[in-house]
């Protein structure tokens, strides 16, 4: 379990001991925050016919745990447990007719006696239809019936699902061990190959940088070294994009391609856009004499990118392609009108 996840971890506990948890459970938690860790470990501890309880180490807590050895939970460890469903899909979309299996699986008793759990992850992946589809079961719980989902992106829930479930969100600390991790990477984006950048762009690189790692949203690129790299060079080539009308080819595919792009993209647009209010007058004329695209340019550009990554999130892959070079298009008109 992350660390950044025990708070949740001993609230949820503190709940199993007093029968107290929902029937329907919201973990949010951006990539890499242990939402799924924490998801399967309450599943399990649900489901275990005989849990067990350990004293936390630092909080002088108790926190409850499966035992891993009765009946459910060797079930549950070779995917054999009847009464759990994982309601995933290998799609972009979780349909009504996942749902429906989900509603038709509650509806029977259980097998084991105890509980029926149902796991939804990456809840955001549910179709309107889908989610009315759920709603239904919300209001009307069957008896001994847990539903957990996890979502990166809350916002993107019906408000009417949200308001049906106990919501847990996972919220990064400001620990002495990121900010060690912050300034190693900030020192080794500095440090970043001269002749990757083009002298042009190397102060507007470096002023970024400054700036473009204070966010822990950003924790995927901060904990794995190969995101923190794509990174890295994504930043260059839209850096490149919107100031040189560089790179169009591969900022195409590695906003199609790579998971983190549309955000990288917004994240980038509003450094640049902060960049210009945090800088000294000095520093701002000598950055409007290199950009030559002032605040308002860029505050429409960050529009734009907001209100079209909204829209591609949702789409397959192929009209995702479309509406990136349909974005592509939009970015260059704005800064190059
Ligand atoms: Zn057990």
């Amino acid at each position: 379990m992350l660390p950044i996840c025990r708070e949740k971890q001993r609230q949820l506990s503190r709940q199993f001991q007093q029968k107290s948890l929902a029937h329907a459970i919201i973990i949010q938690g951006i990539e890499g925050s242990g939402k799924g860790v924490l998801a399967q470990w309450l599943i399990a501890l649900l489901i275990c016919q005989q849990p067990l309880a350990s004293q936390d180490s630092s909080e002088s807590e108790t926190i409850n745990h499966a035992c891993g050895q009765c009946k459910a939970c060797l079930l549950r460890k070779s995917n054999n447990y009847p009464d759990h469903l994982l309601l995933d899909s290998d799609n972009k979309t979780l349909g009504v007719d996942d749902i429906r299996r989900g509603n038709a699986f509650l509806e029977k008793t259980a097998h084991l006696g105890k509980v029926k759990t149902i796991y939804i992850p990456q809840a955001q992946r549910m179709t309107v239809a889908a989610a009315n589809a759920l709603l239904k079961t919300l209001e009307e719980p069957s008896p001994n019936s847990y539903i957990v989902l996890t979502t990166e992106d809350i916002e993107s829930l019906l408000p009417t699902i949200i308001s049906r479930c106990a919501v847990y969100i996972i919220r990064p600390k400001i620990g002495a061990a990121l900010l060690a991790q912050l300034s190693s990477s900030n020192a080794s984006l500095t440090s970043m190959d001269n002749d990757v950048r083009s002298p042009d762009n190397a102060m507007i690189t470096e002023t970024l940088n400054e700036h473009a790692f204070v966010n822990l949203s950003h924790l995927a690129e901060l904990t794995d070294e190969d995101v923190f790299q794509q990174c890295k060079v994504f930043t260059q080539h839209v850096i490149n994009y919107i100031y040189n009308g560089q790179n169009e080819g591969e900022l195409l595919s590695q906003l199609v391609d790579n998971k983190h792009g549309l955000r990288w993209l917004e994240k980038i647009t509003a450094n640049l856009m902060r960049q210009h209010y945090l800088a000294n007058q000095e520093q701002q004329a000598a950055l409007n004499a290199q950009r030559k695209i002032p605040a308002a340019v860029l505050n429409q550009l960050y529009q734009a990118i907001i209100s079209s990554n909204k829209l591609i999130k949702s789409y397959s892959q192929t009209n995702r392609q479309l509406a990136v070079e349909q974005l592509l298009m939009t970015i260059d008109c704005i800064v190059r009108p």
